[in-house]
Formats: structure tokens, sequence, C-alpha cells
């Protein structure tokens, strides 16, 4: 199924040998309990399991030479728009380690876990503040849960007022997860279009709004990396139809200490812990995305909440119109935790270069690269820029190949084919902890890859040419995954034939 360059290494299973172990164990020094005694035969292996049998130092060996493969923040530039992958401060990691945090149990008693609630009741004091929004909850696990957490809210505070709203209004530059979220939460979504500027259609705006309007989400900056113009216009229409508001806060280093969803009218907000307040993250989590709302949503916020008393933290379990409990204990403590150190290191005024320079790095990148590739939208752009590659399509070149031809230079390359309403997209967002120079060499490799495409296209087509696995059969890899080792031995004896991926 893979192109393999010759560097291509066999799997653990293909150089196991019978005996061969990575480790030894004392003897046993209690009495061996006999299985078959304690289980029924029917749940007991026949056959022992078929795993791979190495030294200690060719196990080290395979998964060092594996790891190095991958490609993170911190082995090189990853401009994976709309994601922020940026520098993941180490300062963070120290303080997460800290015994004192690591070592807690969330079944502690509440007094012995006291600077484990300062520190979530100062973040949710520190994001009201950045957001300009009354209360925080640091629950949700992620930013799609943030987004279905506050929709539930949304559908408490109706109902609690004998209404009768199911309808969410998405811009169609809104990010993926909003349409997806709202479907979740039992809501109906109506999709509205963009004008020429990449602004919200606010006739369409006008027509779709009513008294079933529930809310309208609004990703902002948007999915083009452009802050929307009326911003304001929308939140009165929206809120004179008796609906409310929604901030997709997922991107908000374009905005700290800029702007804040409060001060636009919005009513509820997430945010992304794990992109905008430097948590790693990536491969499913763990990630963070709380939610902020105005008062008159507090009541319908999860419990419990943290809360202080006096000088002592505690969780308020004690709230009868909260939706109730949408993560097992207190969310991410270690991210919380993580985002607490950012914001603390960084203090007010880091905050605000945090997006002064991420909306720098994107709109000067942006400009270099304009000669080259389409740019659908030309004004100011935030902390990310969208560009189209629909010049390179009539050379017979795809954003594809584009982003194939990138690893060849070592970088991640951009999202493609996202936002959907730009042909052949190309969204790359820089992020603000990256030097001029990265930026720089980034920008002429672009320029470089647009020179080929016009003088010998073919290596862009073909590309990667100089990574450990060449071209992929992209619909192959995601509708034939083998996603297990199987040994000849086996295959022959259950009847199934599995190609080997190595070969
Ligand atoms: C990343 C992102 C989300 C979703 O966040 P997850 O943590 O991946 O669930 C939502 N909205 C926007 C604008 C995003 O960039």
């Amino acid at each position: 199924m893979l192109a393999t360059n010759q560097s291509e290494k066999a799997l653990i299973f293909e150089f196991s040998k019978p005996g061969r172990v990575a480790y030894s164990l004392p003897d046993c020094d209690v009495p061996e309990v006999d299985v078959e005694a304690v289980f029924p035969s029917k749940y007991l292996r026949q056959a022992p399991a078929e795993l791979p049998e190495v030294s200690e130092l060719d196990l080290m060996r395979h998964y060092t030479e594996l790891s190095k493969r991958n490609h993170g923040i911190d082995s090189g530039f990853y401009p994976l728009g709309s994601c922020t992958m940026k520098y993941n401060p180490k300062i963070n990691e120290d303080v997460a380690r800290c015994p004192g945090f690591a070592k807690i149990h969330p079944y502690q008693s509440e007094d012995t876990i006291q600077g484990a609630l300062q520190v979530l009741y100062d973040l949710q004091t520190e994001l009201a503040e950045i957001t300009g929004m009354d209360a925080i909850s640091l629950q949700p696990a992620a930013g799609a849960q943030g987004e279905w957490t506050s929709l539930m809210m949304i559908r408490a505070y109706h109902e609690s007022r004998g209404e009768k709203r199911t309808k969410v209004i998405i811009p169609d530059t809104a990010h993926g997860t909003n349409p997806a979220s709202a479907t979740v939460a039992g809501l109906d979504t109506v999709t509205i279009s963009s004008d020429e500027n990449g602004n919200v259609n606010l006739d369409e705006l006008r027509e779709a709004v009513g008294p079933d309007t529930a809310a309208l989400m609004l990703t902002n900056p948007s999915t083009l990396g452009l802050f929307e113009e009326n911003i304001l216009e929308i939140a009165d229409i929206v809120h004179q139809a008796g609906g409310l508001l929604y901030y997709d806060g997922a991107n908000t280093n374009a905005i700290l200490g800029i702007a804040r969803p409060g001060d636009m009218g919005f009513d509820v907000v997430h945010l992304n812990l794990h992109k905008t307040f430097t948590g790693p993250h990536g491969g499913g989590g763990p990630g963070s995305g709380p939610i902020g709302c105005k008062k008159e949503l507090i009541p319908f916020m999860p419990r419990p909440h943290v809360v202080k008393v006096g000088d002592t933290y505690r969780l308020d379990d004690d709230r009868p119109e909260s939706i109730g409990r949408v993560k097992a204990f207190y969310g991410n403590f270690g991210i919380n935790l993580r985002a607490f150190v950012y914001i603390r290191s960084n203090g007010p005024e880091g905050l605000l270069r945090v997006s002064q320079e991420a909306v720098l790095n994107a709109n000067y990148m942006m400009r270099k690269l304009a000669p080259y590739y389409d740019l659908p939208y030309g004004r100011i752009c935030k902390h990310e820029f969208v560009l189209s590659g629909r010049r390179q399509k009539k050379l017979g070149v795809r954003t594809l190949d584009i982003a194939k031809r990138l690893l060849d230079f070592g970088y991640h390359p951009p999202t493609i084919y996202f936002p959907l309403i730009v042909e052949e997209c190309m969204m790359i967002e820089p992020t603000e902890t990256e030097s001029k120079e990265t930026l720089d060499q980034f920008i002429d490799v672009m320029i470089r890859i647009a020179q080929e495409i016009e003088e010998n296209p073919a290596v862009v087509q073909e590309a990667p040419h100089h990574t450990v696995i060449t071209r992929l059969d992209e619909v192959a890899a995601a509708r034939k995954p083998i996603l297990r080792y199987k040994s000849d031995k086996v295959q022959q004896k259950r009847g199934e034939v599995y190609e080997v991926s190595t070969a």
C-alpha cells in the first residue's frame, strides 16, 4: 500500500526472536493464582498472545527511531491554520510537574487541595477579565466540548423562560465544529453566507432571525483569519430577535488585550487553552476548552464550580439549574495549570504583545506571499490568513501537492481545503512565537514551490521525495487502514488476507 524509501524500517514484530526478553523480573514471592479457577475458560486465551520478543536495546532503538519521524512544535515550524501550533514554554512543564500539583488526587478532601483550587479559581478570574465575561467554567476538555456545553446552557436558559427556540445561526466562515456541536446539542442549524469582504451577510442574517432563534455562533476571527467588521450590528440584530450570542474564541491569540467578546455584546464564549494559552496539543488531547458567560447564564453553568468563601476555596455543587457535570472531576487540571502559568508569566502587557505579534507575523507573511499565490481576501488579517492555489491548479498542481512538497523542506503543511468557501484553500497561521528568520525561510520555500510549479510541475505533483514514506494513497489510507499487525500464520488460520504495511 505504501511507497517507501530504502530507509523504511521493519515492524517490531519482524525482528522478534522467540525467547528474547527486554526485562528480567525477580522470582515471584507470592503464590501463583490458578487463573482457570478464577475465570471461566471461555474467557481465557488458548494460544499465547503473539507479541514481539526483543531485547531492551532493540526496543529502545526502534521506538526512538520512530519518535524522530514525528513532526512536533519542538522539532519544526508548524503553520497549521486554526490550530495555533505555537511554542509550549518549558516553565509550564516545570510547574505542572511540581509534586504538589502532579501528585494530588481528585478524591482528596477540599481542605488538602486548597492550592490547586486557588489556581483554578484565579484562572477563572483571569479568563473572565480577558473575555469580559461574568463567570468561567474550566470543565470542558476541548473547544468543541466548550461549544456544546455553551449550547446546552443556552437551551436551558430559553427553556427556563418558557421559550421554544431551536435554531442556531452559523455563518459559512465558522469552524466546522460549530454546526456539529449545535446538532449534538439537539438544535437545528441555519447557515448564512458571507459577503465579498468575508463579513457576515447582514441581509441574510436579518431574514434568518426570528422567534425560533436560540443563538448565533460567531467564529471570530473567522476561519478566513478576518475580524468581523459589523460585529456590534450583528449583536443587535440577534439580541433584538431574542437570541443569544455565542463567540467561538478558540483563536483568542488574535485579540488578547485588544478586544473582549463580553464588550461586543456576546453572552457566552469558549476559549482553547491548548491553542491561545500554550497547552501542548495534537493527537487528540488532553485539551481544555473553558466557557465564559454573562450573569443571566450563570445558573446553568456546569457543576461543580470553584468558588471562594471567605479565605477558603470550595467546589460548589449546589446548583439546581445547572446543566450538570460535563467532564470527570474539574476539567483537565494540568492544561489549566499550564495556561495559568502562561498568563501569569506574561502579564497583561505580555498578552497584548502576544496578539500584536501574532497579527504582525500573519500580515507580514501574507503580504510576502501575495504576489505568488492568489489572496482571496485582501484586507488586514488577524492571526492567520488564507491563500488560494487556484492559479497553480490551472498548471495542474493542486493544493494537496503543495502541502506534500512542503514536507520535503521539513515543514508541517498549513491547513488545506478549509474553509470550504475558498477554492484550493491554504490556511496559514505563523503564530507569534516564531522568529523573523523562520518566517523568511518558510516564505522562501513557498516562493520556490510556486516557481517549481511554473518550471517543473512534476516535482511538486509527485512530492514528497525526501520523507521516510513518500506519497500515500489518501483514499486507501482512510478507507482501508491496517491497524493491527498479523503474521502470515494467523492470517492463514483465519482465512484473512491482510497486506503487511511494509510491503
Ligand atoms: C480548534 C478550533 C475549535 C475546536 O477546538 P477543539 O479543541 O479541537 O475541539 C473550534 N473553533 C475554532 C475556531 C478552532 O480553531
